[in-house]
């Protein structure tokens, strides 16, 4: 036992998983001596002993263990050997089994173990099964096997069930006794297949309808499997023992059926072990949970194969058993090329002819090679049996020749993981839910207790209120009863005065009674105009200190309006101070104006950036070149005085005051972000009404200015034409002789006649009538402001015709502009041409201008621009506008002139 204790403690329970055949024998006590060859010895040679099972060394780690077990003699042995000695004879504590030749020779074999026919099955199992288990449940295959004559007990060995007697179970109910016991049912898995082997063909012991099973080999792994085979999930003892008698219980009908023994079958049990690795070796404690929760766990998967193989006897190839000479051979096939494939094995040989049976190809990944392997032949004492002892013996001693390369079966079982993660997540989520609920509770609780208190307090405040208001009754009770006490003693006092008085004179007593009455009125009386004249007293009293007390505030708001009035004096010659400075300013601001502008009055460029390019007021051009000192000195002032005081300067009484003020406002307007602000403030108003009031033509220039920037916006306009400003300017206008005052009026008109809204006002109030009078003046700057409002004109009537709104002739033509028109297409000056040009192209747009336009002698400044015109824009417009006319076009033709 000793022994089977040091396998256990040291051997494969310890054992790393990382190297496998020779972690296998790690535990295994050392014995340097041994070696892997000669197991077989002549008679003496007792020296080359091997190792036992339990008691290895690491040079033969993987070998086929091979056991020999001598079966006691049976009755019918005891009396026909009766006077023979036994053939074998056993040295167990040597592992040597000696077979007699003759009676003074004999050969000596060595075993990994030798069990005498004392041998308990305990014994046998722990040598010969044990370590192949224990290696199952480390994830390697194992097979146990029992080789030897018929009748010499491998049925006993492996088979027994110990029903009547549990000292008697086999290896196979032991073995699966030492399984369960190291499996934890909840993540392991054991099922069991039995089959048996007869004549090259599987049958399934646990259901005899699968009577033809197929081997599966697995390509890549070399796993063998049985495809067909009922594997059954076995979860105690019992029931896995219940199956083994199942399997008897067929196996014994299968044999009946065919007329053949049990002895001429191989019977296998298959045993699969799914086993889950608890813990990696070298994973520390702190991290141990961590990686069993995230990691898929190991499962080692092992498959133990017991084998009670058929038995070893030669079959009588006579046929004398009742086999043909096939079935003999069929018989033993199975075996022989088990024995073949041992040699190959022992032997080294680069060939084993494992696919010669079916029984070596079931083995394939089970016997030696990859796995662990322990054989037990069984041979029994008779000298009878002597031939067939001894080729189990030589099957037991090639067999242990046969090296083992033990390999891992090991893998990562994720979908145990899944439902493991799945399981644990399901109970958190289940402890999430009940402790939100628990929160709950507990919140509900508070709530409820606070109600509670709640309720209480205001029950206890209510009980005391009470009582304290019982408490006050009470007293108050008391103190009245006192007083109606003291009341009743007191006009006792009285009533003993008036008995008195009576006893003195009675005679007199009623008219003294009256008397009393009389007095008592009068008292009464008496205090009640007391009292009236003390309220009288109090009310006066009161009147007074009124007085008083209004005296004092009318005193105080006397001082308040006094100092204010002081204040107001000093802030009014602050005032004063300031308006005369602001008055010199202006005078100095409009007289650097004036200079400045006399030295920056040059041309009036026209910006023409496209063919219907804006037209760009000159007033707001020449606002652009002040310098910016200048700007920033009106803004400044601006800023200082505010646009309402500037603006009521307007209406000074001074006229020097007054033009500085229409200068400012006028600068002011230059810029876009003032102009809403002085519309706002009504300067708008004021500088219109400025040239209807005003008899100064230097305002009415300086306003018209004013007036045309503002007019360069929009809404701007509108408000100019609401408020009569083309009336007002055409008036201006006929009165006017200076040039620049003529200049500045026809600006502000030249921007109004681009506002497409306005156009029929603009005509109806005489604005193009204005715009022709000005050009009396033949001063350049106004004409070429003329020739912009005639071009903006017909720009916005040209797009009103195209857009279908305008029907008829051009109003210019109508007003009779044709002829200035056509005379300024040739103008010296480049702003006059350009606008007279652009005003031409617009008008020969509209079919129904042609005729005039013609007449009119338009026609041929046409084709002159389109021939001659510097700007190409423009040049490209009059060529097109000729050729898209078909008036123009017959008119050219007629002429015999060519426009391309
Ligand atoms: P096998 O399966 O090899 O044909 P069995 O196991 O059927 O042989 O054994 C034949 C007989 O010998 C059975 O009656 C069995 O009880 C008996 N027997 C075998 N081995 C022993 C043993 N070690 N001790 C006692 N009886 C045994
Ligand atoms: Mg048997």
């Amino acid at each position: 036992m000793a022994n089977n204790n040091s396998f256990k403690n040291g051997g494969v329970k310890t054992k790393s998983i990382s190297s496998s055949s020779s972690s296998y024998s790690s535990g295994y006590k050392s014995k340097p001596s041994v070696t892997s060859g000669g197991r077989r010895s002549s008679t003496g040679s007792t020296g080359n002993s091997a190792g036992a099972l339990h008691k290895d060394t690491p040079g033969v780690s993987g070998r086929v263990r091979v056991a020999v077990r001598l079966r006691p003699r049976n009755t019918e042995e005891q009396s026909t050997d009766a006077d023979f000695a036994d053939c074998v004879e056993v040295q167990p504590e040597l592992k040597r089994l000696k077979l007699r030749r003759n009676n003074w020779d004999s050969d000596t074999f060595e075993f990994d173990e030798v069990l005498t026919e004392f041998a308990s099955q305990k014994r046998v199992y722990e040598v010969v099964a044990k370590p192949v288990v224990e290696s199952v449940l480390d994830g390697y295959n194992g097979t146990v096997m029992a080789y030897g004559q018929t009748g010499t007990g491998k049925t006993y060995t492996l088979g027994r069930l110990g029903d009547e007697d549990t000292s008697a179970r086999g290896i196979m109910v032991r073995a699966m006794e030492d399984i369960f016991a190291e499996i934890s049912p909840e993540s392991d898995s054991i099922s069991v297949s039995y089959l048996q082997l007869y004549m090259e063909t599987i049958q399934d012991l646990l259901d005899p309808t699968n009577d033809n099973l197929s081997i599966m080999e697995d390509p890549k792994s070399g796993d063998i499997s049985l495809p067909g085979a009922t594997l059954i999930e076995v979860r105690d003892q019992p029931s896995f023992v219940e199956l083994l008698r199942l399997g008897e219980a067929h196996r014994f009908a299968a044999n009946t059926k065919l007329n053949t023994e049990s002895s001429r079958s191989h019977a296998i049990l298959m045993v699969h072990v799914k086993k889950c690795v608890k813990e990696r070796d070298g994973e520390n404690g702190g991290k141990a949970h961590m990686s069993r929760t995230m990691k898929a766990p190991v499962v080692r998967k092992g498959k133990l194969i017991v084998v009670d193989l058929a038995g070893s006897e030669r079959i009588d190839k006579s046929g004398s058993e009742g086999h043909t000479l096939e079935e003999a051979k069929s018989i033993n096939l199975s075996l022989s090329a088990l024995g073949k494939c041992i040699n190959a094995l022992a032997e080294n040989s680069s060939h084993v002819p494992v696919r010669d049976s079916k029984l070596t190809r079931l083995l394939r990944d089970s016997f030696g090679g990859t796995a662990r392997t322990s054989l037990v032949i069984t041979i029994g004492p008779s000298p009878r049996h002597r031939g067939e002892t001894s080729s189990t013996i030589m099957f037991g001693q090639r067999a242990m020749k046969v090296e083992n390369m033990l390999k891992i079966k090991e893998e990562f079982d994720y979908k145990s993981l899944a439902r493991k993660l799945d399981v644990q997540l399901e109970s958190l989520i289940a402890e999430h839910e009940r402790e939100q609920k628990a929160y709950q509770d507990e919140v509900q609780k508070i709530r409820l207790d606070a109600k509670k208190q709640m309720s209480d307090a205001e029950k206890s405040y209510k009980d005391a209120f009470e009582k304290e208001r019982l408490k006050y009754q009470r007293e108050s009770m008391e103190s009245i009863k006192k007083l109606e006490v003291q009341l009743a003693a007191n006009q006792e006092k009285q009533g003993d005065k008036r008995v008195k008085v009576g006893f003195k004179d009675e005679g007199v007593r009623s008219s003294t009674n009256a008397e009393l009455i009389e007095a008592k009125k009068l008292l009464q009386n008496e205090i009640l105009l007391r009292k009236a004249a003390e309220e009288e007293i109090s009310n006066l009293r009161n009147q007074v200190v009124q007085w008083k007390r209004s005296e004092a505030t009318g005193n105080a708001e006397i001082s308040k309006l006094r100092k204010m009035l002081e204040d107001e004096v000093h802030h009014r010659e602050k005032l004063e101070e300031e308006i005369s400075m602001l008055q010199n300013q202006l005078l100095q601001l409009s007289f650097d104006a004036d200079e400045t502008r006399k030295q920056l009055e040059i041309g009036h460029g026209v910006d023409m950036s496209g063919e219907m390019g804006s037209l760009v007021s000159p007033v707001r051009q020449q606002q652009m070149a002040y310098s910016g000192e200048q700007k920033g000195s009106v803004a400044k002032l601006f800023e200082q005085v505010g646009l309402q005081k500037i603006l009521s300067l307007l209406e000074a009484e001074d006229p020097d005051v007054r033009i500085h003020a229409v200068k400012v406002i006028a600068n002011l307007a230059a810029e876009a972000t003032n102009q809403e602000k002085i519309v706002e403030a009504g300067g708008l108003t004021s500088l219109l009404s400025l040239l209807t009031t005003s008899e100064d033509e230097n305002i009415h220039r300086v306003a018209a200015g004013a007036i045309a920037n503002l007019a360069m916006n929009e809404t701007n306009q509108e408000l100019i034409m609401s408020q009569g400003g083309i009336s007002l300017l055409a008036m201006t206008a006929e009165n006017a002789d200076d040039p620049q005052t003529l200049r500045m009026v026809a600006g502000a008109i030249a921007n109004l006649c681009g506002n497409d809204k306005l156009q029929l006002m603009l005509r109806a109030e005489g604005g193009i009538k204005a715009l022709l009078g000005m050009v009396r003046c033949r001063h350049p700057d106004v004409l070429a402001q003329v020739a912009r409002g005639i071009a903006n004109f017909a720009k916005c009537e040209s797009r009103a015709s195209t857009q279908g709104i305008k029907t008829g002739k051009s109003l210019l033509i109508e007003d009779g502009a044709l002829p200035w028109i056509v005379k300024n297409a040739n103008n010296e000056a480049s702003p006059i041409r350009r606008h007279v040009e652009l005003a031409l192209c617009h008008m020969a747009q509209h079919e129904v201008n042609a005729k005039d336009m013609i007449s009119g002698g338009a026609l041929w400044e046409l084709v002159k621009i389109s021939r001659d015109c510097s700007r190409e824009d423009i040049r490209i417009l009059a060529r097109r506008t000729l050729s898209s006319s078909p008036t123009f076009q017959l008119e050219l033709k007629r002429l015999r002139l060519n426009t391309g």
